[in-house]
Parts: C-alpha cells; structure tokens; sequence
C-alpha cells in the first residue's frame, strides 16, 4: 500500500507551512513520504475552470475530481497515492445547501483525494484544522465500529477536542480549533490515532 501523499497546493491564500503543521502529527502517526508538486497552480486550475459554474461563481467539487481522475497521471501513474488539492475558488456539491469546504474523496485501493478550498477559511487556525480534520479521514478515523463516533455528515469522532469531530458551522469550527490549538494537546484522540496507525485502504471491486 502506497504511503506517498503528493500535495498540490494551487491556493494563493493558505501558505505551505499552514499544511506542514497540519500533517505534523499525523507523520508522527504514520511514516508518509510527503511530495510537494511545486508550481502546480497551471497543472489544477484549468480543471477547476472547467467546472465552474459562472451562475454560482463556484465550481463543482466533484466535477472537478472526475476529471482530473480520469487523466493518466492522476488516474493511473498517481493512483494508489493520496492526494491532496487545495484551491481558492469557492465549491459546490450536488449534497451541499449553498457551498462546501471540499472534503475527502474516497477511491479503491488508494489513499484517494483530498479537495479543499480555502474561500470561506478566515483563519490559518481554522485553515490548518480543516486540513488535518481531512487528512485523518483519508487515513481511516473514525473507524466503522468503533465506540465514540457519530453520524453526522459521516462519521465522525464524538471525543473531546479530537480532530476528528465534525463542527456544523463555520463559527463553530473557528472556535473549535482554537480551543483544541489553546489546549496545547495533540490534536487527535487515542482511539483516531489508533484509526489510522492501522489503516489500510478498502479494496473494492
Ligand atoms: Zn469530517
Ligand atoms: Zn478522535
């Protein structure tokens, strides 16, 4: 299994190290060989222009995950590896209300991807939480039928000041962050460090 997560920062907003210390913990969790593609912005965005939707003045998620799968670097010569894409424009889902932060997309017997955008992340804090929140669901936290998970928008980790616990508004997510930031702890409970210390990706046929 592929433990190589390629990072294609094409965000003007949201600085390399914000994601550096987003993965901290989780590269003390896991051994990950972490490659930054460097100047990918050329490489990402004509996929996000092509789901764009002038309309909205958003671009759809999925849309844009789609094509870029269907390609042969991202589909075949990238494909057991995770990637994680982080991009300004707003997004959309066909699930969302009115927009989404993007999120962890799941592929057989991949790491899978990662699509974030950084439009409605005021905050580096809430920018490094929203990274790291991400990054643990592409290795296995929660894991299904584990004791302290919830349902809601998935599952998610009911621990206090985990990671892993899912916030419904943006305000919420704000403070939850800085408080797990202030507590000085490590940013994930024992049981989502547990989640992903023996995460393997699910194959499907
Ligand atoms: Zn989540
Ligand atoms: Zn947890």
């Amino acid at each position: 299994m592929s433990n190589r997560l390629y990072l294609f920062n094409a965000s003007r907003k949201l600085r390399r190290e914000v994601i550096s210390k987003a993965l901290e913990p989780i590269c003390q969790v896991k051994e990950l060989d972490v490659r930054e593609v460097e100047d990918c912005r050329d490489i990402i965005e004509p996929f996000v222009e092509a789901a764009f939707n002038p309309a909205r003045g958003q671009a759809h998620g999925q849309k844009v995950l789609d094509s870029l799968h269907s390609t042969r670097v991202f589909g075949q010569e990238l494909g057991d590896d995770g990637k994680l894409i982080i991009i300004d424009r707003d997004l959309y889902s066909d699930y969302a209300t009115n927009w989404c932060f993007g999120g962890f997309c799941p592929v057989s017997n991949s790491l899978g991807y990662i699509l974030l955008s950084t439009a409605r992340i005021s905050d580096e804090t809430l920018g490094e939480h929203i990274v790291r929140h991400e990054l643990g669901h592409m290795f296995g936290a929660p894991s299904e039928g584990r004791t302290n998970t919830v349902d809601i928008l998935g599952l998610h980790c009911s621990n206090n000041l985990c990671t892993m616990q899912q916030q419904l508004s943006v305000p919420e997510a704000l403070r939850y962050a800085h408080r797990i930031k202030s507590a000085g702890i490590f940013p994930f409970c024992e049981q989502c460090v547990e989640d992903m210390r023996r995460y393997r990706p699910p194959e499907r046929v």
